[in-house]
């Protein structure tokens, strides 16, 4: 009992324990995530600060381009350079410049190149196909985002004029987008800028786990994307969040399999209690099995079910006490039904269902079967000389001696008063002859009590095939009745 309760208090300080845990765990978790929310939005003003700023710089790259070469394009030098195709001359004033920008170039009017800065070697070839260029002889100036010598780039190009509008050539000045000079636009570190030719290229590249905001600036017809990497405090905002969940999952997945298997413990006995009594009702187990089962439940488990079970293993003991009783009752009524009371012999009604029975055996296989009727001699003087009590006796006596003299399957009753029959099964009336004559000469050698000696006559038959009982019964009375006539204590047959 004791350790039955302490098994309950534990479980259910365990339940308790894990219930709180499970709660308490789901409430930071809420809490969490409003934190990282909030976090999130104070974060949205930074990122639109710093896009600005980055937004300003880029910008910032173009007109500084748009700078320079409106004033590359005014010296006068130049201008007669370029007329004259002067690469020498025009190559010295590109490289003056080309430590804010990669490259500035001089084109005659059809835009084959007359000086290049820095590569001052690399000239003659023709931009005229180029998307600035073909941009500048249609509207006159380009300024903004264009492939130069296949990387792209910042790009200022504008024709350069003689008088203020006559154009003797082009000046391009460029400054190449690469990873080094975007980062160097960058206000802090943890942010990435790329360049990108269009802006779904761009949103599809970036796996968006990676980063915790991003934006698109477009900035002289080109896309830029500007990745916020997660901070030291997101990471760790986020990284508490998923211990949380994954210690939130764990306690309500091990209570839900603990309360499983608690449940599936708890229940088991009755289930198997139920199964029991199934199978008992099924005719599948009987009353000690039952029993088996019940009793083991009521030793082993520790809750009520212990108690039902201990119950009804009283109640099938008592029921089992009854039913030996009841047994015991129906057998003696069985046996009182069936013998005489004096000599213990079947009586009158069993010699009948046994003549039936042995007569339709002997019907059905042919067996031999005869019967022998015994008659006590001048009993009535026994009676009167002796008295009654006496005639018992010697009655009690012939019987023992009757049940003495026969086989295991031969039946001895008592038919009427001082009357007896045997039946015979697998006897001729031969061997029912030989059998009534040893049990004649015991009677007549028999000494009864108090030196009373009898005698007794007998009348043998046997049994013909397909003939009722009481026809052959009365064969025996009649030979019994000729021995009775021929002088008693003899036997004969019919
Ligand atoms: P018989 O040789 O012709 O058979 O003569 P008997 O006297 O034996 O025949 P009878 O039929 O005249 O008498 C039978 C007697 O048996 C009568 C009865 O008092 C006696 N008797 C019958 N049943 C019992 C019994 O249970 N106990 C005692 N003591 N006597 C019985
Ligand atoms: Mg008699
Ligand atoms: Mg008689």
């Amino acid at each position: 009992m004791t350790s039955r309760r302490r098994s309950s208090l534990r479980n259910g300080i365990l339940t308790i324990v894990m219930a709180s845990f499970a709660v308490l765990s789901l409430i930071y978790g809420v809490l969490l995530e409003l934190v990282i929310d909030d976090y999130r939005e104070s974060r949205i003003a930074d990122h639109d600060r710093y896009t600005a700023i980055v937004r300003r710089n880029l910008t910032y790259e173009l007109d500084h381009l748009m700078e320079l070469s409106t004033n590359l394009s005014r010296p006068k030098d130049i201008v007669e350079s370029i007329e004259e195709s002067d690469s020498e001359v025009l190559s010295d004033w590109g490289k003056a410049f080309t430590k804010t920008v990669s490259s500035v170039v001089f084109t005659d009017l059809d835009g084959v190149v007359i000086a290049r800065a820095p590569d001052e070697f690399r000239f003659a070839d023709s931009l005229y196909s180029d998307i600035y260029f073909e941009e500048a002889g249609k509207k006159g100036f380009f300024l903004g985002i264009a492939p130069v010598d296949g990387r792209d780039s910042f790009v200022a190009c504008r024709p350069v004029l003689k008088y203020d509008d006559v154009p003797v050539g082009y000046l391009i000045v460029s400054k190449t987008i690469t990873s080094s000079f975007l980062e160097a636009l960058l206000p802090q570190d943890n942010m990435k800028l790329t360049f990108s030719e269009d802006m779904g290229a761009d949103l599809s590249r970036e796996d968006s786990s990676s980063r915790e905001a991003h934006r698109i600036i477009e900035v002289g017809g080109g896309f830029f994307s500007l990745d916020f990497l997660p901070s030291p405090e997101y990471r760790e905002l986020l990284r508490l969040q998923n211990s949380l969940i994954l210690a939130f999952l764990a306690v309500t997945g091990g209570s839900v399999f603990f309360l499983l298997y608690f449940l599936k413990k708890r229940f088991e006995p009755y289930t198997r209690m139920v199964e029991a009594l199934v199978d008992y009702s099924e005719r599948k187990t009987d009353l000690d099995g039952l029993l088996d089962v019940v009793s083991e439940i009521s030793s082993g488990a520790y809750y009520e079910i212990s108690y039902i079970c201990e119950a009804l293993k009283d109640m099938i003991l008592v029921l089992k006490d009854k039913m030996e009783n009841i047994q015991s009752y129906s057998d003696r009524l069985e046996y009182l039904a069936n013998r005489d009371s004096l000599t213990g012999l079947w009586n009158r009604r069993k010699m009948d269902q046994i003549l039936l029975s042995e007569t339709e055996r002997s019907s059905r296989y042919g067996a031999s079967l005869s019967v022998v009727m015994v008659d006590i001699d001048h009993f009535k003087s026994v009676n009167d000389n002796f008295g009654h009590e006496v005639g018992d006796t010697v009655l009690s006596s012939i019987a023992a001696l009757m049940k003495d003299c026969t086989r295991a399957g031969d039946s001895v009753g008592r038919w009427g008063g001082e009357e007896f029959l045997v039946v015979l099964p697998e006897t001729d009336v031969k061997g029912a002859l030989e059998y009534a004559e040893r049990m004649r000469r015991a009677v007549e050698c028999n000494v009864f009590e108090e030196n009373v000696r009898v005698t007794s006559s007998f009348g043998v038959t046997q049994y013909r095939i397909g003939e009722p009982v009481n026809e052959f019964v009365a064969r025996a009375d009649e030979a019994l009745y000729d021995a009775k006539e021929n002088g008693r204590n003899r036997v004969e047959m019919r």
